[in-house]
């Protein structure tokens, strides 16, 4: 049997390079078709890896040239079991690399950390997958269920280009597919306990919020900007943008949320009653995470996008606006209803992208074999659910039925600032937490 170059047997010797070759492909998804290198290149290298050892690989690209996805299935003991789907995206965003330290493309292996744009975004993952898939097949090792493995193209722009493609065009793809497995969780966070010392908890994603942009339109009376104007687009809409932009929509308390803070108050002592007059207070003493904390307690209605007129005296007949609106599980409805009070009469609004919320529950034998798996290498760890801010592929998998988690494992330094990282300058990700998670990942897969 020939071995690929640098990706030897045992997949934790074999993560760390496999992660830097990934970076050194750019990936960079622009969101626009003509600016977007597309993933095929790194989607042929890893299908070459896969192949190498013997597995059937579909290569195929989704809705446009050079969007380069990646499909393998190993099958396990029991084929009548639901398949277990784990995915992850090759795109990246952008990188400005006179920003960055190192070049954002070189995969620099420095100080610890493996350098560049995609490191926990989510080439580390990826790099799991492909060392983890290459050591079950080499060493013989038969999952308990049938696992897809998926390497998708387009999550930085919303999967139009990649998982939502899949699901509406080659939904056979993830046939039998029940449970699915993919980023932003299984990262660790270090909290101080209260008998003394910390407590190394594993945040599982459990529940993401909804992804929904939404263009606000006012019409008015076109004319003379010398003239009195009574009906005039910019005038509505500015009045609109302002009450949604300082609007605070209700803190509402969901089941995923609720059990992350009552799992944080055992193990630090401190009180995060969701009707606790400072919440929001004490969640920001958990430090860095408290951004993605705080903005799962209630919706969120962002304008991001103006645009009206062409000319200084010339009143226009229309005026737009664009919103980043991310809402809770159970809340659209709601929401909507807020929006258009808000609003008023005066201004339409209508989705532009609309991806709703997601969440599960926090057990079975699933999570069983997370948390198992977690145990096994970090004795004393807790894993606990979370509720996600953005969104994720996961919820393109979720209208097949699939019920997906957040499940990338890395036990991280306390003092790194991991959510920082994501889309930020001098990504990287330390050496320590990839071997890790490619250790927990090969026990979850030998298990779930
Ligand atoms: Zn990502």
């Amino acid at each position: 049997m020939t071995v690929a170059t640098g990706v030897g047997p045992d997949p934790v010797d074999a993560v760390v390079d496999v992660v830097s070759r990934l970076i050194r492909f750019d990936t960079s998804n622009t969101g626009d078709l003509d600016t977007t290198k597309g993933e095929a290149e790194c989607a042929r290298w890893i299908a070459a890896q896969l192949e190498d050892v013997g597995y059937q690989v579909e290569y195929l690209e989704s809705g446009a040239p050079g969007r380069g996805n990646v499909f393998a299935r190993l099958a396990g003991a029991d084929s009548s079991r639901g398949a277990l789907l784990i995915h992850g995206h090759l795109d990246v965003v952008p990188a400005e690399a006179a920003d960055w330290s190192v070049h954002p493309f070189s995969g620099a292996v420095e100080d610890g950390y493996v350098w560049g744009r995609g490191a926990v975004d989510m080439k580390d993952m990826v790099g799991m997958m492909i060392v983890v898939a290459r050591q079950f097949r080499r060493a013989g090792i038969v999952p308990p269920r049938d696992l897809v493995f998926a390497f998708l193209a387009d999550e930085e722009n919303g999967g139009r280009y990649g998982s939502h493609w899949l699901v509406d065009n080659r939904p056979d793809l993830f046939d039998g597919v029940t449970e699915a497995v993919g980023e932003v969780g299984g990262f660790s966070l270090t909290v101080p306990r209260r008998e003394g010392g910390e407590r190394r908890l594993y945040l599982i994603e459990t529940a993401e919020k909804g992804l929904q942009w939404m263009r606000l339109t006012a019409r008015g009376r076109a004319g003379h900007g010398s003239m009195v104007h009574d009906h005039n687009a910019v005038t509505a809409l500015a009045e609109a943008v302002a009450r949604l932009g300082r609007h605070r929509f209700p803190l509402v308390p969901t089941d995923t949320v609720m059990q992350f803070l009552t799992a944080i108050g055992e193990e630090t002592g401190h009180s995060f009653d969701a009707d606790s007059p400072d919440l929001e207070g004490a969640i920001e003493k958990l430090g860095p995470i408290a951004r993605i904390v705080k903005a799962t307690l209630r919706d969120t209605a962002n304008p991001t996008m103006l645009k009206a007129g062409y000319k200084a005296n010339v009143v226009p007949a229309i005026a737009e606006a664009m919103v980043d609106c991310r809402v809770l599980p159970g809340r659209q409805a709601a929401f909507e209803a807020e929006i258009d009070e808000l609003i008023g009469p005066d201004v339409t609004r209508e989705w532009v992208t609309d991806l709703p919320s997601y969440e599960t529950s926090f057990d079975g034998d699933l999570v069983d074999a997370m948390n198992s798996a977690l145990l096994a290498v970090d004795p004393d760890a807790r894993t606990v659910p979370y509720m996600l801010s953005g969104g994720t592929d996961a919820k393109a998998f979720a209208r097949l039925g699939i019920r997906c988690f957040g499940f990338t494992p890395l036990r991280l330094p306390p003092e790194l600032d991991f959510s920082a990282l994501f889309h930020g300058v001098d990504e990287r990700v330390p050496v320590d937490a990839l071997r890790f998670g490619a250790d927990v990942m090969s026990r979850f897969l030998t298990h779930c």
